[in-house]
């Protein structure tokens, strides 16, 4: 492996994550290209342009470069409408590699299945064998909607269809992902490898031992939040899947169950709008005031590196309520922080978090069954002391070097099987 070409169509590695369409994907694509290219692979990543002040080349760091490609209107353009711009910004792809010798790039890694339609054109025209990262699937999301969510449309299941039909590799983040693509999609169980994903160990760590109050209130300092009472945080996009409304609900419970708790305790909601419903930042600010919480609720905009380990360090507990997720990385960081998790028995949650060692899995969405977990932890530090052990043990499995270096074997494993194929042709030739 010497050049990967990575797609990304519809959210660029130079996004902010935690507003609109950037998340876990965008943090999972640079932190897996900075490693690859310390390994020596160089990494060229192909992204939609969407402002016209940058370069149409950025170097993010030597060995890694992201390609703004001209297709469609700088703004204004929502995901959904992205399929009708597939084709300008695969000529875009095209016209890039063709300013290169033949045999430029060895291998296609596709993110998302837009970038999966582009990468199964572009592997044809190329010779190369195509990997593809799902991140989320539409009949998994379909099957848990949040109430009042709109559906992933038919044209985005048979689009993701084609892709797992095409594609050499498929990139699973679990087990249970893997899954539900040989059992829903139809995959080849030897098509799927399933790569966790990682967590930044050198960012996200927990305060020195000993030091770990004074660590609290100077995080909480820097973000503005109140010094004393327990802090619960919510950390991602704010849109219904991710379900920050099943924390302001199930706060509003605990109210009612113990009044004295609630006047103490904090909400942060950290992060920006994304997706339908709850998309209006407004909406969330109103839930609270109709739940009569609005002096619990604090609101914070999406936070960048350090600052967010901060919002780790300085919560209790993090809450994970999402109806959907493929993995969880804000689990994982949270955890590595020494900050137990409080997540949804969902998709890769089971996996990012240790039922009761690192944090405690809910099977429900029902705001009652939360309220009673969050009171129970909340009135016991040294439950979440032990907790709190648990999650930096926990998430020091996950790390993104090891999440490189997996990729990088399936990458090997990949271009070997396609040698062997095109050898086998040209002897039956
Ligand atoms: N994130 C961030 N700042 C924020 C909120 C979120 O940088 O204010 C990042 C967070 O660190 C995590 C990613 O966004 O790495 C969200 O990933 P996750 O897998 O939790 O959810 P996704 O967005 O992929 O659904």
């Amino acid at each position: 492996m010497r050049r990967l070409a990575t797609i990304s169509v519809h959210t660029s590695p130079l996004h902010q994550p935690g507003t609109g369409d950037a998340g876990g994907m965008n943090v999972y694509i640079v932190e897996t290209a900075k490693r690859l290219a310390a390994a020596g692979v160089a990494v060229e990543i192909f992204t939609r342009a969407t402002a016209s002040d940058v370069p149409r080349t950025v170097e993010l760091v030597p060995g890694v470069s992201v390609h703004q490609v001209l297709a469609g209107p700088f703004e204004g353009l929502a995901k959904e409408d992205l399929p009708a711009q597939l084709c300008a910004f695969t000529q875009g792809v095209l016209r890039a590699e063709a300013r290169h010798a033949p045999g430029w790039y060895d291998l296609i890694h596709s993110h998302y299945w837009l970038s999966g339609q582009v990468g199964w054109l572009a592997k044809e025209r190329w010779g190369v064998p195509l990997v593809h990262s799902a991140h989320t699937l539409a009949k998994v999301k379909n099957a848990s909607l949040a109430e009042g969510d709109r559906p992933e449309p038919w044209t985005r299941v048979i689009g993701e269809e084609q892709v797992v039909a095409e594609t050499d590799r498929l990139v699973a983040n679990t087990e249970a992902e893997a899954h539900e693509l040989t059992t829903w999609y139809d995959a080849e169980p030897e098509q799927v490898s399933v790569v966790e994903p990682g967590v930044d160990l050198g960012r996200f760590r927990p305060a020195p031992p000993g030091n770990e109050h004074r660590a609290r209130a100077h995080a909480r300092a820097l973000l503005g939040l109140p010094d004393d009472g327990p802090l619960i945080t919510f950390v991602g996009r704010v849109q219904p899947l991710k379900a920050p409304d099943v924390l302001l609900r199930a706060v509003a419970e605990l109210r009612a169950r113990s009044p004295e708790l609630a006047d103490r305790l904090t909400v942060a909601v950290v992060g920006g709008p994304s997706g339908s419903g709850l998309d209006r930042p407004s909406a969330l600010i109103e839930l609270a005031s109709t739940l009569g919480i609005t002096a619990q609720v604090r609101f914070l905009p999406p936070q960048r590196g350090a600052a967010l380990a901060e919002v780790y360090r300085a919560s209790d507990l993090v809450a994970v309520p999402s109806y959907s997720e493929s993995f969880g990385l804000v689990a994982l960081e949270a955890q590595a922080c020494g900050t137990p998790v409080v997540a949804a028995a969902v998709g890769g949650l089971v996996t990012a978090v240790q039922d009761q060692v690192s944090g405690l899995l809910i099977d429900s969405h029902d705001p009652t069954e939360w309220a009673r977990a969050l009171a129970g932890l909340l009135a016991a530090p040294q439950r979440r002391a032990e907790l709190a052990r648990g999650a930096v043990t926990h998430a020091r499995q996950f790390s993104w070097d090891r999440t490189a270096w997996r990729l990088l074997s399936v990458y090997q494993d990949a271009v070997a099987a396609h040698r062997r194929r095109l050898a086998a042709q040209l002897v039956s030739c």
